[in-house]
């Protein structure tokens, strides 16, 4: 009588670990995905903010005047390095100075945080009269309450 091949496995065995591997991968893929982008949002949130400090900072210095230029925050020293979002890095933050009476605001329009939870057609921002703004689509409060007015 033959004695049964007893070494490695079946196919069904084998059909059984492949897809259990699969199942786990279909679970966690998406999982790393957005907890990547919630990253890269939370970068781009501290980024803005450290330029509203640097702003405030500025004003102090210049009899509460805001720079007229995104760069002078830069080459007076505020920040060695204008930061970038980190969801496409190279580009930098926009920055729109009005004055009488001195307002600006910080946006990022460098790529779309909506993996993230951010509103479609809006982007994080940092306003000087109302600080850090990132609307979610979480949130019930309509996009359009979020736009400042001008006093
Ligand atoms: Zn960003």
């Amino acid at each position: 009588m033959k004695k049964l091949n007893k070494k490695g496995f079946t196919l069904i065995e084998l059909m059984i670990v492949i897809a259990i591997i699969a199942i786990l991968a279909a679970i966690l893929v998406p999982n790393f995905v957005k907890a990547r982008a919630q990253g890269q949002l939370t970068a781009c949130k501290s980024n803005l903010k450290n330029l509203g400090t640097a702003c405030e900072m500025y004003a102090a210095d210049h009899n509460g005047r805001y720079p007229s230029a995104y760069s002078a925050i830069r080459s007076e020293g505020y920040m060695k390095v204008l930061p970038e979002c980190p969801l496409t890095p190279g580009t930098s933050y926009t920055y729109t100075m009005r004055s009488n009476p001195d307002y600006y605001y910080l946006l990022c329009t460098s790529g779309d945080h909506r993996q993230a939870g951010v509103k479609a057609t809006k982007f994080p921002q940092f306003d000087s009269q109302v600080g850090l703004v990132c609307p979610l689509s979480s949130d019930s409060t309509d996009a359009a309450s979020y736009t400042v007015t001008l006093p």
